[in-house]
This record gives structure tokens, C-alpha cells and sequence, in this order.
């Protein structure tokens, strides 16, 4: 998918739609492209700015991909985000010009693998487009886990913001995508940084949602980091640009500062969660 992306002479891009790191094997394997309203993308940013990075639709929406990331190695399977998945109505989804339907797991089905091979979720947040790809109805109109001998991890912050039914936050969460996954025993509530795995940890940065993680891979000097939606695309880099959907802007803007530095001082690659033409590059 990246390999059509414009040339940009002050970046370095991964090649092709993958990357290693280590024992790391890192590939994007899309949940699903949808379109939303440009303006809510880009906060304070004038359409001006932004049209020119992503060109609207008769409608004012701009099309996003859910970059979930596929991270293999000799023994597991690991999937860093799910995309909207397949339980979305059709108003929600005419609003959002969705015209796939199970995009994740037919998308993993296309690279040879079935639910039940991937041992570990890791959610960035609980949003519907990060995890609605979690559960799914069954045959039986059942609700199920999508990656039934899978561990979902997620930030403990954004599981209780998530499940308190906050009315200032409603219709930011779907009880759907996650509950399930406490009553058949695969959630895993982590706090602040923690280490997932040798070489994977996760650190909560807040800012989107008040329990919003990054996810970190490393192996020796090498690195990639998954910001979630705290730089979403390549057009999010500058720090002004941030959603509109940020419950603390101000958050979001110090922790992508850091989040920058610390990629490009460590030349690491950053991997974006939305973007529609990149997953993958190093910051300058
Ligand atoms: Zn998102």
C-alpha cells in the first residue's frame, strides 16, 4: 500500500507494505477505509490546510484507512488494533461510505490466517475504529471475541472511562466491541507502561481519550512505535494538528511532541494508524 505514496525527499519510507525489527516481523493489514468530516480531523486547522493534504468529497469527508498492525514472530502472532470490524449498522455506515464488511478478518484470511491463530490483541483505545474488529455475531447472531485464544490488552484508564457510560461522551464508546471480552476471561488491564512481551510494551499517553496507549517494538537500537491516534497520519506531525475528537487537546499536543522527539532521536519508525497512503516512516 505504501509504495505509491508520493515521494517526500525529507522522510525515509519503509519499503513495501512491511518492516522488521529484530525477531519482528511488522505488516499492516487493513480493518477497513472509511470517510469522515475532514474539519473534525484537523481541530483548529483551516480547510485551506488540510484540503490540500486530503481532498474532501461532495460531502466534506476524507478518506481514512485502519491501519491494524500485523507483528509476527517465530512463536506468536500479535495484532495491534482491530479496525470497525463487521457489527456496525447500515445509517452508521452510509454516514461513513463503509462498504466492506468483516474487513479485518478478511483481510488476515487473505495472508493465510483464521482468528484463531492470533494470540494477542493490543487495543490503543476503545473506540469503534481501533475496536470494533474485537467481537463480531457469530452464525447464531451470537456476540463472540473475533480471536477467540487471544489476550486483548488494554489500558485500565480507558477500560473504566469506556464503561461508565459517561453522557459526555455518548456514542464515543460501543459496549459491544469490548464488555464481552472481561466475561470470557481474555481482557487484560494494563497500567501506565508496562511490558507485554519481551521487546513489546505499552505506555498510556491520554490526550485522545483519557486512557489512550502507544505501543512500543523494540530490538537493540532498532524501534517502531504505533502512536494510535495521537499522530494518526503523516499530516498530523505538526503539533497543532489534532482531532477534533482529542478529549484533552492540550495532552495530545505534549505527548506527540515528545513521542516525535523520541522516535527521531532514536531514528525509530513511526507507524500511523490512519493514514490512507503510508503506514510507516521516520520523522525528520
Ligand atoms: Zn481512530
Amino acid at each position: 500500500m505504501p509504495s505509491n505514496a508520493p515521494q517526500d525527499n525529507s522522510t525515509t519510507r519503509c519499503q513495501g507494505d512491511h518492516l522488521t525489527i529484530g525477531p519482528f516481523y511488522i505488516q499492516t493489514v487493513s480493518g477497513g477505509q472509511y470517510r469522515i468530516d475532514g474539519g473534525t480531523l484537523f481541530g483548529v486547522v483551516p480547510r485551506l490546510l488540510w484540503e490540500r493534504q486530503f481532498l474532501p468529497d461532495e460531502n466534506h469527508r476524507i478518506l481514512q484507512e485502519t491501519n491494524c498492525m500485523l507483528v509476527e514472530t517465530d512463536h506468536k502472532r500479535i495484532l495491534i488494533d482491530t479496525g470497525y470490524g463487521s457489527k456496525l449498522t447500515q445509517r452508521f455506515r452510509k454516514h461513513h461510505d463503509i462498504t466492506q464488511t468483516d474487513p479485518l478478518v478478511t483481510n488476515l484470511a487473505k495472508l493465510n490466517i483464521q482468528p484463531d491463530q492470533i494470540d494477542l490483541v493490543i487495543l490503543s483505545h476503545l473506540h469503534f475504529d481501533h475496536a470494533g474488529g474485537s467481537t463480531r455475531f457469530d452464525e447464531n447472531q451470537q456476540l463472540v471475541p473475533t480471536f477467540p485464544n487471544a489476550e486483548y490488552v488494554v489500558q485500565q484508564q480507558e477500560w473504566e472511562t469506556a464503561m461508565a457510560d459517561l453522557p459526555e461522551l455518548k456514542g464515543a464508546y460501543y459496549k459491544n466491541d469490548f464488555e464481552l471480552l472481561a466475561q470470557t476471561g481474555q481482557l487484560r488491564l494494563v497500567k501506565a507502561e508496562e511490558q507485554i512481551l519481551p521487546g513489546i510494551r505499552v505506555r498510556k499517553t491520554g490526550g485522545h481519550t483519557e486512557g489512550h496507549q502507544v505501543i512500543y517494538i523494540e530490538h537493540e537500537n532498532e524501534g517502531a512505535v504505533f502512536a494510535g491516534d495521537i499522530c494518526a497520519t503523516k499530516s498530523h506531525q505538526p503539533f497543532a494538528w489534532c482531532m477534533s475528537y482529542d478529549t484533552n487537546l492540550l495532552q495530545t499536543r505534549r505527548e506527540k511532541t515528545k513521542l516525535l522527539a523520541e522516535i527521531h532521536q532514536n531514528n525509530w519508525w513511526l507507524l500511523f494508524d490512519h493514514d490512507p497512503t503510508i503506514f510507516a516512516m521516520k520523522p525528520s
